[in-house]
């Protein structure tokens, strides 16, 4: 962590006016212009801790709180993944660089900026996604500052044209560099740019024209999302400063397993336990789907493995009608504990069938117990 008044070279109870007066020799001294680009990143931690010291309400809160404090870090107990905080760092450096190709030309920088965009993890379980779902969450975001409704004055106050660049935004500077005196168009440092300096910031938003706010939001999730999928949601991001137009939101899906049903793609898949004896007798079941129980009709002889498909039970499409299938895999069920009269019974049926001695059979090509193997390793 940097310490802004080391920095600076001031002490901790430095006067505004000492805190200006080391920052201005400073940036003299270290401006890429002076002392060649290899000062521009002294040159923005000097504009950074600047920018900081030289706001009472940010230097307050780095004196209490440190630079997460004064990066809006601190206490953003966001419900997802905000990024960021109040950002303002870049626009002390933008004052001499960025704007300085050909922003400065272009007139006063307007206050108002479009907020950030936020990135907010939502997770939702299978059937959310199979039929679409709405939810309610909640997020710390940036809203308008109802104090001052983004205006950063304190009520009753207006901006005024800043005395520095009349208004303009920019002031002509002359600058000593290898080639001599040059005349340079500069932002003007007095009120960066924008033309207008606010007197009386507004209390409650430090003059950012904006706070942090818990809200809740609704978001509906439609019927197909999966992991990974990013629902966006216009201008309910973040408030820009001076109350500028908020970021978009983005929703990024994360969909929990189901204990039961595995999913691939729009189709879903489960397992059903069949014993032997209904494998090969056949008989109706019934299967708990998300869409409630269904009944199935196990025919006399099914096979392991043997697949039955419910059409229309898996999830349904993102973005056209219908809905994929639901895939149900018959797991035959060989009994482990026989007693007496089961195994006589089963002794029975084995010599009917000429069974006490199986011969070994290697299949054939074709629908064997092969064919099934390949396929499954095949990864279907
Ligand atoms: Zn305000
Ligand atoms: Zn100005």
């Amino acid at each position: 962590m940097n310490d802004y008044y080391e920095i600076l070279g001031v002490s901790r109870q430095a006067s505004a006016e000492e805190i200006k007066k080391a920052y201005r020799k400073l940036a003299r001294t270290h401006h890429p212009d002076v002392a060649g680009p290899e000062a521009a990143e002294k040159f923005k931690e000097i504009g950074r801790a600047y920018e900081v010291l030289s706001n009472p309400e940010k230097r307050q809160l780095y004196d209490m709180g440190g630079e997460a404090a004064v990066n809006g870090q601190a206490g953003g107990a966001g419900a997802g993944g905000f990024g960021g905080g109040f950002g303002g760092f870049n626009d002390i450096f933008e004052t001499f660089f960025g704007a300085g190709a050909g922003g400065a030309s272009r007139g006063p920088v307007p206050r108002a900026r479009r907020g950030q965009d936020a990135l907010l993890r939502l997770d939702i379980d299978l059937a959310d996604a199979v039929f679409g779902s709405t939810k309610e969450v909640q997020v710390d975001s940036a809203v308008v500052c109802p104090t001052c409704q983004g205006t950063c004055c304190r009520p009753g106050t207006s901006p005024r044209t800043c005395e520095v660049c009349h208004g303009r935004g920019s002031v002509q500077r002359v600058t000593r560099s290898f080639l001599g005196q040059v005349m340079a168009t500069t932002t003007c440092s007095a009120c960066q740019g924008h033309g207008t300096v606010i007197p009386e910031p507004c209390q409650d938003c430090a003059g950012e024209g904006r706070v942090r706010t818990r809200q809740t939001l609704t978001i509906e999730v439609p019927a197909g999302v999966e992991t990974g999928t990013r629902i966006r949601m216009s201008g309910q991001g973040e408030v820009g400063p001076g109350g500028g137009p908020a970021g978009d939101l983005y929703v990024e899906i994360h969909e929990r397993e189901h204990p039961v049903f595995v999913r691939r793609g729009d189709d879903l898949h489960c397992t059903l336990p069949v014993p032997m004896t209904a494998a090969a007798l056949g008989t109706m079941t019934t299967l708990d789907t998300l869409d409630g129980e269904q009944e199935i009709d196990i025919a006399p002889g099914t096979q392991p493995e043997q697949v039955y498909t419910l059409r229309g039970l898996g999830v349904g499409h993102l973005q056209r009608p219908g809905r994929g299938d639901l895939h149900v895999h018959v797991e035959v069920q060989v009994p482990t504990r026989l007693d007496d009269r089961q195994r006589e019974l089963l002794g029975e049926l084995a010599e009917l069938r000429g069974e006490e001695r199986p011969e070994p059979r290697l299949a054939a090509t074709g629908s064997g117990m092969f064919s099934r193997l390949r396929e499954k390793f095949a990864g279907h």
